[in-house]
């Protein structure tokens, strides 16, 4: 069976990177999303083991030592990571797999898996990202303004991603990553066997 690609995608917090993941999830049911670990605290509307698996910090050490975590990170104080063997089990199974992280753990996937196919998200403007963030309610502007900072600091790496991919329209967003992946999917490299016949 044709293994799946692992597909990493970063961007700045209030850019819409959860919704995008989805809506291509939507359309593509064979695409998977990695399940992380994390440190920080469950949120209200999360579940353990659905949105992340919800680890303290003794046990979060203990997978970085026994050396399970494609790429972990810290991020605004506490930590994240990709726990390998069921991104490994997913791929296997043929599946594309999506890993929504932040740009340290998109860099060491990068390094690590020559083959990922990498996509930056970013807002049509920080006027908008701003916005967008304010808009959430949940949101003080002390923290806005700590995203925004976050966010250029994410944009500083933003460039050694393969695409960036701007979320103003949702569908389009959405349009042009499965361009990307279909244009990945057309590579020379990954249409050999159509070639086979001429030896
Ligand atoms: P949140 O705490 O809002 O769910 O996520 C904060 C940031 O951590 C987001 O940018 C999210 O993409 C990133 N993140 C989630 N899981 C992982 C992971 O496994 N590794 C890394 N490096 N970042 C992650």
């Amino acid at each position: 069976m044709k293994k799946g690609r692992l597909i990493v995608i970063s961007g700045p917090s209030g850019v819409g990177k959860g919704t995008v993941v989805k809506a291509l999830m939507e359309r593509d049911p064979q695409v998977r999303l990695s399940v992380s670990a994390t440190t920080r605290q469950m949120r209200p509307n999360e579940i353990d083991g659905v949105h992340y698996y919800f680890l303290s910090c003794g046990e979060f050490e203990t997978m970085i030592a026994e050396d399970r975590f494609l790429e972990h990170a810290e991020y605004v104080g506490n930590f994240y990571g990709t726990p390998e063997e069921p991104v490994n089990r997913m791929l296997e199974a043929g599946h594309d797999v999506i890993l929504e992280i932040e740009v340290q753990g998109g860099l060491q996937v990068m390094q690590r898996r020559s083959d990922a196919i990498s996509v930056f998200i970013a807002a049509p403007s920080f006027e908008i990202l701003g916005n967008r963030l304010r808009g959430r309610g949940d949101t003080d502007e002390e923290k806005v303004l700590k995203r925004l900072q976050q966010a250029r600091v994410e944009y500083r790496v933003a460039p050694r991603y393969q695409y960036i991919v701007v979320n103003d329209r949702l569908e389009d967003a959405v349009s042009d990553i499965q361009t990307v992946l279909r244009a990945e999917a057309l590579k020379s490299e990954h249409q050999q066997h159509l070639l086979k016949e001429a030896d």
